[in-house]
This record gives C-alpha cells, sequence and structure tokens, in this order.
C-alpha cells in the first residue's frame, strides 16, 4: 500500500481545560489521546485500509484470536517536547525493526518500517496538543497487532491481523522521583526460555510474569528480577527492564549487562546505553552475572552500582536485593554517581538539552 491514510477526526475531542487538567498529573498509562492509528492485514490484500480516527473501543468477534491464543505483539517508545516547542521520538526505526523481529517470531506478517514510522507522526502530529510540556513528562506511544481471524482452530496462525497505534501522555513511570528500587530473585519461576519468545515484545511473556511479580511485592519488594531457565543463576531482566552492572568507581568505572543469549527482550535504551557511555568515560560491555557473584561482588565493593532500564522510566537504580538465600544492599542503596550520570546525558538527548551525535532523535511534530 503506499502510506496514505483515510482521516477521520474525532466530533468529541477534549477541550483545553479538561486536556490541562487531565496533563497535570496523567500517572503512566491511564490517560489517551483524542485518535488512535488502524492499519488493517489480510492474506489476499497484505496492508491495507490505513486509519486516523477517533480514540475508541474495538468491536471484536468473542472468537476473535487473539482472545484464545495471544498472537498479539506490541512496542512502546515516547514522544518529547522539545523547548522550542517542535515534537521529537527517540529512535523509531530501532522499535519498528524489533516490531519486525517480533513479527517474525510470532508468525505475524511484518509491517513496513516507513508505514510504522508514518503511522507515529501522523498521530503524533494530531494528537500534538496532548504532548506534555511539564518537566520529565512526554507521550507514551503503544503500537501493538493483534490477530483477528474469527475462529478456534490452532493449526495455522491468524489469516488477518490489526496493527493500532495509540498513545497516552505519561508522568514520571515510578512515581516518588528517582528512588532505588528492591528486587526480588525468582528461582521459582521463568520469564524465557531458550527457544521460547524471551527476545519477542509480545504480551504473553507478560501474562507468565504477573504470579512473579505479586510473589516480589509479598517477599516486600517492588520487582521481580528473572534468571535463567536452566540454572536459575544467571542474571536476565527485571520486570520490563534491562540491568546494568558497574563495576568500580571513578575513573575506574565500568558497565556490564547481560548478554543477548536468546532469552531476552533487546532492549533499545540497553543499546543506547551500551554506546553512550563510553563516550562518557565508561567503558560498557555485554556479560555474564550469576546472583552469587551480584552478592560477592557487593560485599567487596568491586560493585558499586547497579540500574535497570527501559523506555518508560529510562534508569532507576536498584538500591536492595533478596532471594531465597538472603539479602543485600547494593552500594550505599542511594543511586550512584554513574547511574545518574548515564541517566542526565540520556534524558538530555532526549529533551533537546544534549547533542545528539548518534542520530537518534526523530523529528516528528
Ligand atoms: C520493552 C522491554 C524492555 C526495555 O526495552 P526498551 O526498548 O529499552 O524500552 C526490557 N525488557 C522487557 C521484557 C521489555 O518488554
Amino acid at each position: 500500500m503506499n502510506n496514505t491514510f483515510d482521516i477521520q477526526l474525532s466530533g468529541h475531542r477534549s477541550s483545553a481545560e479538561e486536556r490541562q487538567r487531565l496533563l497535570e498529573n496523567p500517572g503512566f498509562g491511564q490517560v489517551f489521546t483524542d485518535h488512535m492509528i488502524t492499519i488493517s492485514w489480510t492474506e489476499e490484500d497484505g496492508w491495507h485500509d490505513a486509519r486516523l480516527e477517533p480514540y475508541g473501543p474495538l468491536t471484536l468477534d468473542p472468537a476473535t484470536a487473539v482472545f484464545h491464543y495471544a498472537q498479539e505483539l506490541f512496542e512502546g517508545l515516547k514522544a518529547y517536547r522539545q523547548a522550542d516547542g517542535s515534537i521529537v521520538t527517540f529512535r523509531p526505526y530501532a522499535n519498528a525493526a524489533r516490531f519486525n523481529s517480533s513479527c517474525e517470531r510470532m508468525a505475524m506478517p511484518p509491517l513496513p518500517e516507513e508505514l510504522f514510522v508514518r503511522s507515529l507522526e501522523l498521530l503524533v502530529d494530531t494528537d500534538r496538543d496532548w504532548v506534555p510540556t511539564h518537566e520529565g513528562h512526554s507521550l507514551y506511544l503503544r503500537p501493538f497487532m493483534i490477530a483477528t481471524q474469527r475462529g478456534l482452530g490452532v493449526n495455522s496462525p491468524s489469516s488477518s491481523f490489526k496493527f493500532i497505534v495509540i498513545a497516552s501522555p505519561s508522568g514520571a513511570y515510578f512515581t516518588g522521583g528517582i528512588k532505588p528500587v528492591s528486587v526480588w530473585l525468582s528461582e521459582e519461576y521463568t520469564r524465557a526460555a531458550p527457544g521460547g519468545t524471551g527476545t519477542a515484545k509480545c504480551g504473553g511473556n507478560y501474562a507468565a510474569a504477573f504470579v512473579a511479580q505479586a510473589q516480589a511485592v509479598r517477599e516486600g519488594c517492588d520487582q521481580v528480577v528473572w534468571l535463567d531457565a536452566n540454572e536459575h543463576r544467571w542474571v536476565e531482566e527485571m520486570g520490563g527492564m534491562n540491568l546494568f552492572f558497574v563495576h568500580g568507581s571513578g575513573s575506574d568505572a565500568r558497565i556490564v549487562t547481560p548478554a543477548l543469549t536468546g532469552t531476552l527482550l533487546p532492549g533499545i535504551t540497553r543499546d543506547s546505553l551500551l554506546q553512550l557511555a563510553p563516550d562518557l568515560g565508561f567503558p560498557a560491555s555485554e556479560g555474564r552475572i550469576s546472583t552469587d557473584e551480584w552478592r560477592a561482588g557487593c560485599a567487596s565493593g568491586e560493585l558499586t552500582e547497579v540500574f535497570a532500564c527501559g523506555t518508560a522510566a529510562v534508569i532507576t537504580p536498584v538500591g536492595r536485593v533478596k532471594g531465597a538465600g538472603g539479602e543485600w544492599t547494593v552500594g550505599s542503596g542511594e543511586p550512584g554517581p554513574v547511574t545518574m550520570r548515564l541517566r542526565e546525558e540520556l534524558v538530555g538527548i532526549q529533551y533537546g538539552e544534549r547533542p545528539d551525535p548518534y542520530g537518534w532523535i526523530h523529528k516528528t511534530g
């Protein structure tokens, strides 16, 4: 298809006062803008019927495939208001590429990258008044795809799909400023196993994770940390975020993140930090770390900081760790200088307050 959209503007757009009120304290993923994007796919016609339409409920037959077999995947990225009022997104082509690699794993049709990015641009530009101006706030974009074939047969993937983009003004993901989180090492549950769907950003991974997150909360922790499926020893991710370990301090500090073994989600924030950190004087590498090494490193002082990273919360320090075998504090338990320096630089690039030598910023509206 060519990249033209049928445009149907909402007759019930929020008033400026209503929008202002909602933008004051939007929380995360609770408030949505006036419009959404939908594009359909069928075996006969491929991608077609691209629309910008009023935000609203979908009507689907109860026998629609996505409800039964969870053939679904999503992306998450943000649009940021710049000082001059213009709007940018961060590395949208990286999200488009990851969307398509998730599609491949989930037997879903890839969407041309240009069409993916065009959808974001059109929605952001139409609902540009919803992009927050408050410091640290942004417009979270949620592209996703669902299987829409009607019927309960399970022998083949759906023959039709819908791609949708919705947008949600958001404040801080974790409320209360940059407070370190405590984590529970999950030895009972597994997020992803070799050959599974750990590298795909699919809803099913999250459905399987809630029970472990609930257990973490019962253990008095904020977040779950996932370990490898075979030995329950090697650290993989924290909830829906990737992890970094800081070795040493001052001019000797370096950062290490678990390598992409096929069971981790390849985060775009993770990838950005691997590129950014060396330019700030922190060598960065991929490796592997066991829970024993984590504990011993904190005890000896060799591991000075640990943080998690992802689009929604950017960078979040990890202050305390608890597992079946005991618990310990990371560094002083407070946000560390390397964590905060990386955060400041990344957020600075996103809001246009720092130069972007990497070409990550994409003018969107
Ligand atoms: C989305 C996600 C991340 C972070 O990816 P970003 O592209 O940095 O937002 C990490 N882990 C999981 C499981 C995720 O779903």
